[in-house]
Parts: structure tokens; C-alpha cells; sequence
């Protein structure tokens, strides 16, 4: 059965699927990304692992797989397929597409980690039907995938979208790009856990624990809850100025406090608009798999976009990279215009 291999590389684990052409998982797997034994070993695991998956669809499925989409974090060169840098992997201008080809001896599409996961909330999540949609992911840190026409921009550098370095607050906390009051230092998963580590005083509280607070009518834990949803309807307004999106889709680790974020965050969003029209605001559909369902749909746009082969490569040694660009001007990154074809 004609399959693609999709694989959502993460800062501790990654995660691994091989699917079909409709969508469906015929195989899942995780593995450690073993960051602790350095950047090298790290690739390593990754490519060992691709290698086996396609070992494993070719004893279970009857060939191996026709392409494979790979998510990465950090700054992603989606088009040269480069992994420019990743602060907690360790890497810098990492040619992972290129080494991964060569591995698997198939055509990859490499992504960027929240990208890719905005790609499938679009097409197959929270976002389906939306034209223009913007993905919001409130983890560790916060990032931001911007939907157009069921594709997502990736800019000219491959930086849009970095919603969580918009700052909110002039002067306030010392974020880790180097300036003060970034929406990320505010209110993603991971600074609503320090502020309420701190309000408590209990070192090992987090977001969730201060979300059960704010449930219980705790005011220390509303005062905290609050000051990061005033941050976060700041930002989004500036989003929703700047982009006009019809949906905002909110996952990541603080979206799971459901409506005691969704409901107080549509009312602070409400109270800042003037002219802007509301977009609907909406949690994530597809948890932490969106990664790897996008991987997987940036593996088939690859095979859609490519003009069929009857000899695609399935020899290693091939020197040639197939997703290689041969016309500058013909855009070639896969999360683009292919998405008309698989829309
Ligand atoms: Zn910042």
C-alpha cells in the first residue's frame, strides 16, 4: 500500500507515522531524540529511525515509503530544506533534507515544527474550511502559523509568524531573543507556570495547577490567570490587525484549561477590537499529533507536486536530491501552491 513516512522531531522525543494517501495511520512509533549525547547523535537517532520505518513499510505494506515529511523546531529553510537552528537541539545550518534523502533513498520535506502543525489543523483539524486561519500553539514558548488558502506562509526567511516575540509589555520581563516584554514571556504554558510557582509559592506548581485554582475562585491564581490573558488578547490583537484571520486556533499546554482560558480570552480580545471584525476563537483539534499529520501532508504535497517518475529513486547512492530546486523562480516549498492539488 502507497504510503509516506511523517516524522515530528521534538526537543526530548520524537514522533513517528506512516500514512496512507486518505489521511489514515497504518504505523505509529516514538523514540528519544537523545539529546543529551550531542547534536550528532541526535541526527543519528533521526535518520536510524526513518530507516527503519521504511524497513517496516516495506515488510508490512508491501513497499517502502513514496516520500517522508520530517517537523523540526527552531528556524526551518522549509524551501533548501535546512535546518538553520535549533537552541535546544544544537544545530545550526543542518542540510537534514538532504541527509535524510540520501538515508531513505526517497524525496523529504522538511518543515517547521508549529508550521506543520498549523498546516494539519487547517486542512484536517480545528481550521478546516477556514480560507485564513492563525495557529496558536501556547507552550514553552509561543509560536504562530499563519493559514492562507490552506497553505501557511512561511515568509521570506522562514521566520513568520513568531507571534510570541511581539512586545506587549515596554520594559517588562527579559526574554530569550534578547528584548523585554515579549508576549512569550507572558503568557505561554510556561511563563503562567512561573508566575504561579511564584504567587503560591510552591516551586513545583504549573499552568494547569494555577488553571485548577482559578476554577476553585482562588484570587492570587485569577490575578496571575488574567495578567497573561490581558498579554495574550494584546498580542492577538495586534495579530488580528495585522492579518485579518476568520479563526484563531489556541492549543499548546494552556489551551487544555479549555473554556478558563477560551471563555475570559474572547471577552479581553472583544473589549480591544474597535473596527477589526472578531475572527471565531477556537481550541487545537489535533493535540500533540498535528506535528506528525503535518509532517505527513507535506510528504504527499511533495509526491502531488512532483512530476511522476516511473524510476523514482530507490537506490541510496543515488547522488542526485530529487526535491532539489532546478528553476529558481518555480516555488518549491511544499506547504505552497500544492495545496490546491490536495485540498
Ligand atoms: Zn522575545
Amino acid at each position: 500500500m502507497r504510503h509516506v513516512i511523517a516524522l515530528d522531531v521534538g526537543g526530548t522525543g520524537m514522533k513517528a507515522a506512516l500514512i496512507a494517501a486518505d489521511g489514515t495511520s497504518l504505523h505509529e512509533a516514538r523514540r528519544a531524540t537523545g539529546r543529551e549525547r550531542g547534536p550528532e547523535a541526535v541526527v543519528e537517532s533521526i535518520l536510524d529511525f526513518a530507516a527503519e520505518l521504511r524497513a517496516y513499510g516495506e515488510k508490512h505494506f508491501g513497499e517502502p515509503a513514496a516520500a517522508a515529511g520530517v517537523a523540526v523546531p527552531g528556524i526551518v529553510d522549509a524551501e533548501r530544506g535546512i535546518a538553520v537552528y535549533a537552541a535546544n537541539l544544537g544545530w545550526r545550518d543542518l542540510p537534514l533534507r538532504e541527509l535524510l534523502a540520501a538515508r531513505i533513498g526517497v524525496p523529504v520535506a522538511l518543515g517547521h515544527d508549529v508550521r506543520t502543525g498549523g498546516l494539519a489543523e487547517g486542512r484536517v483539524g480545528a481550521g478546516q474550511g477556514a480560507d485564513r486561519f492563525l495557529f496558536l500553539p501556547l507552550g514553552t514558548g509561543i509560536a504562530g502559523a499563519i493559514g492562507i488558502d490552506g497553505r501557511i506562509e512561511p515568509g521570506a526567511h522562514g521566520y513568520a509568524g513568531e507571534i510570541g516575540h511581539i512586545v506587549v509589555r515596554p520594559g517588562g520581563p527579559l526574554c530569550g531573543c534578547g528584548r523585554r516584554g515579549c508576549l512569550e514571556r507572558l503568557a505561554s504554558a510556561a511563563a503562567v507556570s512561573r508566575a504561579w510557582a511564584e504567587a503560591s509559592g510552591d516551586p513545583d506548581a504549573d499552568a494547569a495547577d494555577c488553571a485548577k485554582a482559578v476554577e476553585s475562585g482562588d484570587e492570587r491564581a485569577r490575578a496571575v490567570w488574567q495578567d497573561a490573558i490581558d498579554a495574550l488578547a494584546d498580542g492577538l490583537v495586534t495579530a488580528i490587525t495585522l492579518l485579518d484571520p476568520r479563526t484563531l486556533i489556541i492549543g499548546g499546554g494552556l489551551a487544555e484549561a479549555g473554556e478558563t482560558l477560551f471563555s475570559p480570552l474572547r471577552a479581553a480580545v472583544e473589549q480591544r477590537v474597535t473596527f477589526q471584525r472578531l475572527p471565531a476563537v477556537v481550541p487545537a483539534a489535533l493535540g500533540d499529533t498535528a506535528g506528525c499529520l503535518g509532517a505527513g501532508l507535506l510528504a504527499w504535497d511533495l509526491l502531488a507536486t512532483r512530476v511522476p517518475h516511473p524510476t523514482e529513486p530507490t537506490d541510496p547512492t543515488e547522488p542526485t536530491d530529487p526535491t532539489e530546486p532546478t528553476d529558481p523562480t518555480e516555488p518549491t516549498d511544499p506547504t505552497g501552491p500544492s495545496s490546491e492539488v490536495t485540498a
